[in-house]
């Protein structure tokens, strides 16, 4: 099929030709047609099959009749991370090149004062977290009684990071009369029954994972001793070609260790993680995608679904405690046909995560040694110990990927209603959140056959275990303290 059978106009069919697409992917073919028509769309699609265009491509072409009133956007567009918002309304700007269609991009850590201005010249697409996106909607700075589209994007994701309920809210306040799209990578039940609450007679989509990163990512493990992991590491750097690089460690506070130890090595590496200020985070992301950055050091959370173009090279600086974010890393290499090479470096403690990665994929990670560096034998028997120390601090950095809208709700007018205080994210620290296990690129390997999906254990909120609050303070946390540190202030003045 081509895209000009799909019944675009030809500014959008030229966009198209711009961006270098010449076939549509299987979502697009299926999911355009009955957008363009109206119809409401229940996607199970991952990223990587090119579903942003397959909803962006006939909203640029549904709204080009039509102008944004002051503060009323006309379509909108939930995304569970700055990142893929971020991600999505540059696709829109591409494609939307030969309209005059107007976008804004709502995310946590960005000036308000910006946000609201480009609310009040009128907004054709807006592109939104739900945090922010609710902050401004209680602020009076924005009205939702004109949106006529809705996307609700990576909705398996939503759940993962505890933002339902604000998502459920933010759809109580748009027009019964609209038409939704929504996407989830899987549809685990909680996830359906939102469906069934949001769309009306939808168009089921499904697509199949895109090539399996596994197919294309030559995986390697080295096996070492702790102390001599970072040594190994620059041995790689050196010895490979790496063009660019992302390395992932399991801590943030680690992320930043690494990252001056590479650079006082003499190596081109920035890091990235959801304790850095936003702006910070989205300059350090465009300065590694246009290339000025060579490595980039990363926790899972702030790479997660990052689309990086040709990313050659992925370290595992640390076994990740989660098999699923195993493959979530080495996805973001070997992507859009290429080859890419993943290495993990494993100290003899690692034996059990190692062994549930290996289960997970269905295949033993070849082994790699380096001259020069003594290489040393899993212990099978053995889990890193700080395991569940970590698994909080990972639980920690995934609410605060909402902290910054917390950070600003402390500043914000007093609400009008008496409603309660919004949840927390509802998985718990150190839990396996339960949408990792389905995630989009887990898919794409044998898994163990008819595995059956374990839901998540739900569990009401509570603090941060004591050890995690007595961990020393990070350096770089700045004046950025995550939200849940200050969380039980806050509550208390809300009540
Ligand atoms: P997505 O699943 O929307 O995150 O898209 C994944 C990647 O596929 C992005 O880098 C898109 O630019 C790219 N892409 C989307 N549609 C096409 C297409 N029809 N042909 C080639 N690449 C595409």
């Amino acid at each position: 099929m081509n895209f000009n059978e799909l019944g675009l106009s030809p500014e959008l069919l030229q966009a198209i030709t711009d961006t270098g697409y010449t076939t549509p992917t299987p979502i697009q073919e299926q999911a355009i047609p009955v957008v363009t028509q109206g119809r409401d769309v229940l996607g199970c699609a991952q990223t990587g099959t090119g579903k942003t265009a397959s909803f962006a491509l006939p909203m640029i072409d549904k709204l080009a009749a039509g102008r944004a009133r002051a503060r009323m956007p006309r379509s909108l567009i939930l995304e569970p991370t700055r990142e893929l918002a971020t991600q999505v309304e540059a696709s829109f700007e591409r494609y939307g090149k030969h309209h005059r269609l107007s976008t804004a991009l709502l995310i946590g850590g960005e000036s308000f004062g910006d946000q609201e201005r480009k609310l009040d010249r009128g907004v054709d697409v807006l592109i939104a977290t739900p945090g922010r996106l609710l902050d401004l909607f209680e602020r009076g700075k924005i009205l939702l009684s004109d949106v006529r589209i809705l996307v609700i994007d990576e909705a398996d994701r939503m759940l993962d990071m505890g933002f339902i309920p604000d998502v459920e809210r933010i759809v109580g306040f748009l027009p019964r009369t609209r038409q939704t799209l929504f996407f989830s990578a899987t549809m685990p039940p909680e996830i359906r029954r939102l469906a069934d609450a949001f769309l009306k007679d939808p168009v089921g989509i499904s697509v199949a994972p895109p090539a399996s990163p596994a197919a294309l990512v030559e995986q390697s493990l080295i096996v070492v001793a702790p102390e001599d992991k970072r040594d190994t590491l620059r041995h790689l750097i050196a010895s490979e070609d790496v063009k660019n690089a992302l390395i992932f460690c399991n801590r943030k506070r680690d992320v930043d260790i690494l990252q001056r130890s590479l650079s006082r090595h003499g190596l081109d590496a920035a890091a990235l993680h959801g304790d850095m200020p936003q702006p910070k985070r989205t300059e350090t992301l465009e300065r590694f995608k246009n290339n000025e950055i060579r490595l980039l050091v990363a926790s899972d959370v702030a790479a997660r679904g990052l689309d990086i173009q040709g990313l050659s090279h992925v370290f595992c600086f640390d076994v990740p405690y989660h098999a699923e974010d195993y493959v979530h890393r080495i996805g973001r290499t070997g992507r859009a046909g290429r080859q890419g090479r993943s290495f993990m470096l494993a100290s003899p403690e690692d034996g059990k995560n190692v062994a549930a990665i290996e289960r997970l994929i269905g295949r033993a990670i070849p082994p790699f040694a380096i001259d020069g560096i003594a290489a040393a034998a899993l212990d099978a028997e053995a889990s890193d110990g700080r395991r569940s120390r970590r698994g909080e601090h990972r639980g920690a950095e995934r609410r605060h990927e909402r902290s910054p809208r917390n950070a600003e709700q402390r500043d914000r007018r007093p609400r009008r209603d008496n409603r309660p205080p919004r949840q927390e994210p509802r998985h718990e620290p150190g839990q396996q959140p339960h949408n990792e296990t389905h995630d989009a690129e887990v898919l794409t390997f044998p898994g163990p056959a008819g595995a059956p999906v374990a839901e998540p254990r739900r569990r009401p909120p509570r603090e941060p275990a004591p050890d995690h609050r007595s961990e020393p303070r990070v350096v770089g946390f700045g004046d950025d303290l995550p939200a849940f540190l200050r969380r039980a202030p806050r509550v208390a003045a809300e009540a």
